[in-house]
């Protein structure tokens, strides 16, 4: 926050106008990249979106830890931690929690500002039941065509069935709710969002129920994993990050975050011809 606080504005001074996505910050360029329906371009320190809205891009304010998850503008959720995908899982450095920063506002003007206008968005995804050969139906949102990625994995997934165990008895997609303990609004009231079997992940919270509210230190924290990294490359090569790669471990926890990867992983997928049930 505080290193890139002052770029945007020197590249503002430069080009004055909307800028050639070449010379942009990479920051800004993941997420023009990873949200082109709806992402138009920078400009003055502003995201403009299609629909010639904008959200500005850095409060330029310098925040402490609390005040940047209370308060997160677009700055924040793209320059404050790197999310590394496909490299295998250690105990994750202090604190490290990559995209748990998220802009709420930048969230809801994506995929609804009430739990009716995301629910209205929902579609169903067919997802591997517990017994072999048998499927269930759950809900993600259609925006930005999560609901196709989503089926990307459960394909994929399907077709493992040493991974069965784990994807099935799923804890959850949507769910209008904020974040326990919290009043920021959790990923899965987007409809972005999916916990696996929860009876085999873990979750800090859960490890720390009478006192997760202590401080990290105190808490003496221990990452804790029973996800195979197969499942979380699959999610990573279709838009989805993982969080058993946050310090504070939520490894049933998978939610539809193209710009946090590269390019290549997570890209949009293109509205289909003639069909109405994208309504992003
Ligand atoms: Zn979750």
């Amino acid at each position: 926050m505080r290193y890139f606080l002052f770029i945007p504005l020197l590249f503002n001074c430069l080009y004055g106008v909307a800028q050639h996505a070449a010379s942009l910050p990479p920051g800004i360029q993941r997420l023009l990249s990873a949200y082109p329906l709806h992402l138009k371009r920078y400009e003055n320190n502003h995201i403009v979106w299609k629909d010639g809205s904008t959200i500005r891009y850095d409060d330029g304010r310098l925040k402490t830890e609390e005040e940047a998850f209370d308060s997160t503008d677009l700055e924040d959720q793209m320059n404050a931690l790197t999310y590394e995908p496909g490299i295998p899982v250690d105990t994750p450095t202090y604190n490290c929690d990559p995209g748990t920063l998220r802009c709420q506002e930048f969230f809801m003007k994506m995929y609804g500002h009430s739990e009716e206008e995301v629910r209205r968005r929902l579609v169903a995804v067919t997802w591997p039941a517990p017994k072999p050969g048998r499927t269930k139906r759950i809900w993600v949102t259609s925006v930005n065509g999560v609901n196709r990625h989503l089926q990307a994995v459960a394909n994929e997934l399907a077709a493992r069935p040493h991974l069965r165990p784990y994807v099935t008895d799923i804890g959850g997609t949507f769910n209008w709710r904020p974040i326990m303990g919290t009043n920021r609004m959790s990923p899965h009231s987007f409809g972005i969002a999916i916990d696996i079997n929860t009876s085999r992940s873990e979750y800090w919270k859960w490890d720390h129920r009478d006192n997760w509210q202590m401080d990290s230190v105190e808490l003496n924290l221990q990452w804790r994993n029973s996800v195979p990294l197969e499942i979380v490359e699959i999610f990573e090569r279709h838009g989805f990050i993982w969080g058993g790669k946050w310090f504070h471990y939520d490894t049933m926890h998978f939610e539809y975050r193209p710009e946090m990867l590269p390019a290549r992983q997570g890209k949009a997928v293109a509205k289909p011809k003639g069909k109405a049930n994208n309504r992003s």
